[in-house]
C-alpha cells in the first residue's frame, strides 16, 4: 500500500472542519484589517532563501528541500512566506504603488524537520506582511490582529513576548558585548553554539540545548545596548499595545530563527501541554533591510505568520468539532421525483441553500438517516402525486412539523425557512 511520506498529513473528516474554520475566520479578519491576499509560488530559486531567510539559519543549514529541475535550475521547496512575498513585492515594483502595501497569504511551507506534535515537514502558514511603513502603529497591528484572532478561536491562555533588537548598528554593538562575554565559556557551550559564536552569535540567546545554562541565563541584555532612537521607538509599540489591551511581556533574550529581523520582533505562546515543546503558534517581527538587501528600494516592513497545524491540535481541548448541519435534504423514489430533485436542488443552490440527495439508490427510509446523518434541517420529501397538483411537501427537521407549498413558492419558502 502506498503511504503518505514522513512528515506530512491528510487534512480529513475533524482536521478538515477546523481548518475551515480557521481559514474563514481568517478570511474575515483580514478583510476587516484591509489585508489583500496574494499567493506566490511554492518553489523558488534557491539563492532567496539563502538571501533572504539568512544562510546561517537552522532552516537554510538543515531544513530546506533543494532539488535541481530538468534543466539544472536550482529551486527550493518554501520554508516560509516572507521570502517571496518580497521577492514578488520587487519583481512587480508593487513599491511604486501607494504605500503601505498590507498583503495576507496562507499555504503550505517544507522543512525537512523531525516530525512530532505540532512539527511537520508539510505545514501551513497564514501570514501577514505590511511593507512600507515604519510606525510603530503598524507593529502594535501586527501583534494585536493574530492575538484577537486567537481569542475569538476561543484561546485564553495566550502569552505575548515581544523583544526589541534594535537597528543593525545596535545589534552589532551587543554581538561585541555578547561575544566578549560568552568568550571565556565558548568549549562549554554546544557544538551548534561554537559554530554560530562565530557566524551567527545572536542565534545563541535561542539555543533550545543550552538554554537553561548560567552563562545563557547570564548574558547581558541586549535592551542595554539600544540607541535613544531605538528604545523610545520601542516604547511607543509598548504604550500601543497596552491601549490596545494586548498582555504582553518583554522578553530580552527573544531573537527569532530569521536572520531578516530588526527593531521589533514578538512570539505568541498558547500555554497547554498538548503543543509540548511546539507552543508558539505565531511568530513574527520588523525586518526594514530585506526589501533592499533583496535589491527593492529601501522600504520598512514588518509581518508575522503563524502555523495552522499547532492551532488545529490546540482547538481540541477547547471544543468538539462538530459537522456542518445541512440546509435541506430532498427525497424521492421515482424517477419523477429524481428529476424534480435535481433542479430544485440545482436552484435552491444558486439561491444560497446547501441541499443534498441521495445518489446510490437508497430506498426512502434509508433516505430519512441519510438526511439526519447529514444534520438536514428541512426535508423535502417528493411525491409524484403531490407533483401532479403542483405541490411539494415540506418537514421541519427539528419540530418534525410538515406542510405542503406551492410548487411556485418552494425556493422562496425553503430560503426564508432553511
Ligand atoms: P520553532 O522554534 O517552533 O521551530 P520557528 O522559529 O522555526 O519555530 P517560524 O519560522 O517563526 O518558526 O514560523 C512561524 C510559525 O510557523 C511557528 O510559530 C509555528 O507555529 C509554525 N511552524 C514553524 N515550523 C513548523 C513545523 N515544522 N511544523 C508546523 N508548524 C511550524
Ligand atoms: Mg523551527
Amino acid at each position: 500500500m502506498l503511504t503518505k511520506p514522513k512528515g506530512t498529513y491528510d487534512v480529513i473528516e475533524s482536521e478538515a472542519l477546523k481548518l475551515q474554520k480557521i481559514n474563514h475566520l481568517i478570511e474575515i479578519y483580514c478583510t476587516v484589517y484591509n489585508y489583500d491576499f496574494i499567493r506566490t509560488p511554492i518553489f523558488e530559486a534557491k539563492e532567496l532563501f539563502h538571501r533572504a531567510v539568512g544562510d546561517e539559519t537552522d532552516i537554510v543549514t538543515k531544513e530546506t528541500y533543494d532539488f535541481k529541475d530538468r534543466s539544472d535550475r536550482e529551486l527550493t521547496l518554501r520554508p516560509e512566506g516572507t521570502a517571496g512575498v518580497v521577492r514578488s513585492f520587487i519583481e512587480n515594483k508593487l513599491y511604486g504603488t501607494n504605500l503601505p502595501r498590507k498583503f495576507y497569504y496562507t499555504g503550505t511551507m517544507y522543512r525537512y524537520e523531525r516530525p512530532g506534535n505540532g512539527r511537520n515537514r508539510e505545514f501551513t502558514q497564514f501570514g501577514v506582511e505590511i511593507l512600507g511603513s515604519n510606525d510603530s502603529m503598524t507593529d502594535a497591528e501586527i501583534i494585536s490582529m493574530p492575538y484577537n484572532l486567537f481569542q475569538e478561536l476561543g484561546f485564553k491562555d495566550l502569552n505575548v513576548k515581544i523583544n526589541n533588537l534594535g537597528s543593525k548598528e545596535d545589534r552589532e554593538n551587543y554581538k561585541k558585548a555578547l561575544k566578549e562575554y560568552l568568550s571565556p565559556h565558548i568549549c562549554e557551550l554546544c557544538e551548534d553554539c561554537q559554530r554560530r559564536y562565530e557566524t551567527n552569535p545572536l542565534r545563541i540567546l535561542d539555543c533550545k540545548v543550552d538554554q537553561d545554562t548560567d552563562i545563557l541565563k547570564n548574558v547581558p541584555n541586549i535592551l542595554n545596548y539600544q540607541s535613544e532612537e531605538s528604545t523610545t521607538r520601542f516604547n511607543k509599540v509598548k504604550e500601543y499595545l497596552e491601549f490596545l489591551d494586548v498582555d504582553y511581556e518583554v522578553d530580552s533574550k527573544l531573537v527569532r530563527g530569521l536572520d531578516y529581523y530588526d527593531y521589533t520582533v514578538f512570539e505568541i505562546v498558547l500555554d497547554t501541554e498538548i503543543l509540548g515543546g511546539a507552543s508558539t503558534i505565531a511568530a513574527g517581527g520588523r525586518y526594514n533591510n530585506l526589501v533592499e538587501s533583496l535589491g527593492g528600494p529601501a522600504t520598512p516592513c514588518i509581518g508575522f505568520a503563524c502555523g495552522l497545524e499547532r492551532i488545529m491540535l490546540a482547538m481540541d481541548e477547547i471544543e468538539e468539532t462538530s459537522k456542518r448541519p445541512l440546509d435541506c435534504y430532498i427525497l424521492y423514489v421515482n424517477e419523477e421525483e429524481k428529476l424534480k430533485a435535481l433542479t430544485l436542488a440545482q436552484d435552491l443552490r444558486i439561491s444560497g441553500v446547501s441541499v443534498d440527495y441521495d445518489t446510490t439508490g437508497r430506498s426512502l427510509k434509508s433516505q430519512f438517516k441519510e438526511a439526519d446523518r447529514n444534520l438536514a434541517q428541512l426535508l423535502i420529501i417528493l411525491n409524484s402525486e403531490d407533483l401532479k397538483k403542483g405541490l411539494i411537501q415540506v418537514k421541519d427537521n427539528i419540530t418534525k412539523e410538515e406542510i405542503k407549498i406551492d410548487e411556485n413558492e418552494i425556493i422562496d419558502y425553503i430560503v426564508c425557512h432553511g
